[in-house]
């Protein structure tokens, strides 16, 4: 969804909202909303890619030179990254890995 975001935070440029979620690691449904003054479509995939990462749990790391989560320098400034990079994909597999172990022991507690 595309709208005017700087009236709610100054220099938000897009933001991830999760809707509703099926337990504390599972989103079901979330939209991902994008300020109207970015114009250039690459840089609303390297947006999308970003709160893409925000989905799938990864904090912004703005000083970070490897991550889809690190700094835009403006709104219509990418941040480099379009998609997730292999430090996001191997800190990803790390977070799933750890829910999925979690979520397999707590199961296991209540059999
Ligand atoms: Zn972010």
């Amino acid at each position: 969804m595309r709208m005017e975001l700087s009236h709610m935070r100054q220099r938000m440029m897009a933001f991830f909202r999760p809707f509703h979620h099926l337990d504390a690691a599972t989103i079901t449904c979330a939209g991902i909303y994008f300020d109207w003054k970015i114009r250039k479509a690459d840089v609303l995939i390297s947006f999308m890619a970003h709160e893409m990462g925000h989905g799938f749990g990864l904090l912004d790391c703005p000083r970070c030179r490897d991550t889809v989560m690190r700094f835009f320098p403006s709104v219509n400034q990418g941040n480099g990254f379009y998609e997730a990079t292999a430090a996001d994909k191997s800190l990803i597999r790390a977070k799933y890995y750890r829910h999925v172990a979690a979520t397999v022991s707590e199961r296991a507690g209540t059999y």
